[in-house]
């Protein structure tokens, strides 16, 4: 028989999905939850690198002052995305590719992502605003040369720019700007959905968590899913839904049928 917290998960999961089959301007919203299941961990909570490091590190006047103490981390995070040492590379999981293939069907018209580890683009979402940049580039901060982000490119302990500057990973750093571009497209987009999906995401780190605000305040129906109750969930969200992204997205999936 089925337990009565299924049915009631059951339920819940048909509400989301008749949501997002009406919705004419779909959205979707996620944090490092997103990545869990694609073996990289969040930055807080279990397994988090908040939990080995001290995140001022990167936070951007630390960077310049003592890049030498930022630099361990940074590559720690990024052989966790690219892989190196035998571990192998991480890939888009269940949720991206769920996200991705509802773009292709025209349902889901943008993602916005605080993620910077590539997994949306790499499921091949396209119109993807990474509100904290991403770790494909590295740019110099005294002449602005934009050179890979790459194993070759990081073996220094500090890498630098031919010019002798400072190389930062375009990655967004604590006290930086989000990247131009990048605040506006996120704001029309919750200006303009009538429903958004929120997924691994906290809501603690701004201004990312003002994106899902003012998609609310606009009157979009608010959905989240993650396992735990979040700062959004008794604030804003409409449909909570307390399971693991790929689970949820596959199962939302299934019951919105073919396009
Ligand atoms: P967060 O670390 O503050 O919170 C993660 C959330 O994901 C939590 O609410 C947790 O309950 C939920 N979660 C855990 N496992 C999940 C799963 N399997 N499915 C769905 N949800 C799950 O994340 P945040 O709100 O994104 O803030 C962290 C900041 O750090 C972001 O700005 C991001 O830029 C950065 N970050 C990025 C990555 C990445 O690129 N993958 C990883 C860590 C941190
Ligand atoms: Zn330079």
């Amino acid at each position: 028989m089925m337990g009565e917290s299924e049915k009631r998960l059951g339920n819940r999961l048909k509400t989301a999905a008749e949501a997002i089959r009406g919705a004419e301007y779909l959205t979707a919203f996620s944090g490092a939850g997103m990545s869990v299941e694609s073996g990289i961990p969040p930055f807080r909570g279990e397994g988090g690198i908040w939990n080995k490091y001290d995140p001022a590190v990167l936070d951007l006047e630390a960077f310049v002052r003592h890049p030498g103490r930022s630099w361990p981390v940074i590559r720690e995070m990024f052989i966790c995305f690219l892989g190196a040492d035998g571990r192998p590379p991480a890939q888009p999981n269940e949720a991206h590719r769920v996200l991705a293939k509802w773009e292709a069907a025209g349902r889901l018209k943008t993602t916005i992502t605080q993620n910077i580890d590539g997994l949306h683009a790499a499921a091949g979402s396209r119109n993807l605003v990474e509100f904290h940049g991403h770790c494909r580039t590295m740019t110099c901060l005294d002449c602005g040369r934009e050179l890979p982000l790459n194993a070759e490119a990081t073996r220094a302990a500090v890498p630098r720019c031919a010019c002798g500057g400072l190389l930062k990973p375009d990655f967004v750093f604590f006290g930086e700007g989000i990247p131009p571009g990048a605040l506006e497209a996120a704001e029309e987009a919750a200006r303009k959905t009538d429903c958004m999906v929120l997924v691994g995401t906290s809501g603690v780190v701004y201004p990312a968590a003002a994106i899902p605000q003012l998609a609310k305040r606009r009157g979009a129906t608010i959905i989240e899913v993650n396992p735990e109750p979040s700062d959004y969930t008794e604030r804003i969200v409409d449909l909570f839904i307390p399971m693991k992204a790929g689970a949820a997205f596959l199962r939302m999936d299934a019951l919105l049928g073919p396009r």
